[in-house]
């Protein structure tokens, strides 16, 4: 039997070779922001070819679902549940999707056997660690209806993504424990994994720690987003990213899908983002977005345009003793 490794890698050698699968190529530029150095990754064969979207179809166009018969050529691996495919147009190679087979929406939260099979697939698919993510809603930045989980690797001086230097400044982290970073002005909610747990070859085991860290962290996020927004109608549905590694979770939650920056030239780009870019990997389509992107001095507060704005910290404090209290009583 293959390897996993062995199976993605044939399967991506054919699927280039028959023309099933697009490798855009891209170059990559940085922009340092709060410690952060942000990856900006320019594919200008996206500006000319854009990708088919479930979600925003064209004018004129039906939405076709790529995932419920996925093409076969993309296969990488069938399961009971899910297929493991290849992403069909990449930037970044063995871009690896998980669908379920069923319909599924993908504004729907991932579920613990998501999760298992995507942390078991990131398990054995890469030679050097990969990155999990997740775009749930309809202002996440997700083009697909379908449910799918997302993998890439993570390779090079970027072998964790971007973002991972901040959460190397919490202060004696634990386990399971939910932070917020001072360092982030929008609302986001990040937890460390315990990879004792994570390396259990217990299915069970492994699925169930899963479930229960990412619906406690879905918790807090919904307790940072009433903080944030206390108009927001309870019940609305939410969207947002999940970004997963070996060693810790996060939750973003979004308001829009795209932010607003000017160009040198005075022009307004509109600009669409997903999980990625809050890992610290920023997609620019034409070199003006490039450009405005890199030489932009305050990235973080592009992305709190997408997110929430958080309170002060004293506020967040006083509010979350208010909510408390309101439970309670
Ligand atoms: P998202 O845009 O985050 O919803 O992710 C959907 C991904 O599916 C995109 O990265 C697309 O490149 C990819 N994709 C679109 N059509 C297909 C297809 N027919 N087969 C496999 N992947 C696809």
């Amino acid at each position: 039997m293959p390897s996993l490794q062995d199976q993605i890698q044939s399967t991506f050698t054919s699927a280039k070779a028959s023309g099933n699968c697009f490798v855009f190529e891209s170059e990559v530029s940085t922009n340092k922001d709060h410690g952060i150095e942000f990856q900006i990754n320019y594919v200008p064969t996206l500006a000319k070819k854009p990708v088919p979207s479930s979600i925003h179809p064209e004018k004129g166009k039906k939405p076709v679902n790529p995932f419920l018969n996925p093409d076969p050529g993309l296969i990488v691996q069938s399961y009971d549940h899910y297929h493991l495919l290849l992403n069909k147009f990449c930037v970044v190679p063995y871009h690896l999707l998980i669908v379920t087979k069923e319909f599924q929406d993908q504004s729907q939260p991932l579920l613990p056997p998501d999760l298992l099979i995507a942390w078991r697939t990131m398990q054995e698919a890469y030679t050097t660690p990969g990155l999990i993510f997740y775009n749930c809603g309809d202002e996440s930045g997700a083009s697909q209806q379908h449910k799918h989980v997302q993998l890439i690797p993570l390779d090079g001086k970027g072998i964790q993504p971007p973002i991972q230097a901040l959460f190397n400044k919490i202060d004696n982290p634990k386990h399971g424990e939910i932070y917020s970073l001072n360092e982030l002005p929008f609302v986001h909610v990040l937890l460390l994994l315990d990879a004792k747990v994570l390396e259990n070859k217990d299915d069970e085991i492994v699925e169930e720690y899963l479930g229960e860290m990412f619906f406690g962290l879905l918790d807090a996020m919904f307790q940072q987003l009433r903080i944030a927004d206390p108009e927001r109608p309870r019940g609305t549905k939410a969207s947002y990213n999940f970004i997963m590694t070996s060693r810790y979770m996060m939750l973003v939650p979004r308001r829009a899908e795209c932010g607003v920056l000017k160009s040198s030239s005075g022009n307004v780009l509109r600009l669409s983002m997903n999980s990625m870019s809050f890992a610290g990997f920023l997609l620019a389509k034409t070199r003006e977005e490039r450009s405005t992107l890199q030489y932009t001095n305050d990235l973080l507060a592009f992305l709190t345009q997408l997110g929430y704005e958080r309170k002060s910290p004293e506020t967040e404090q006083e509010m979350e003793t208010l909510q408390e209290e309101d439970t309670e009583a």
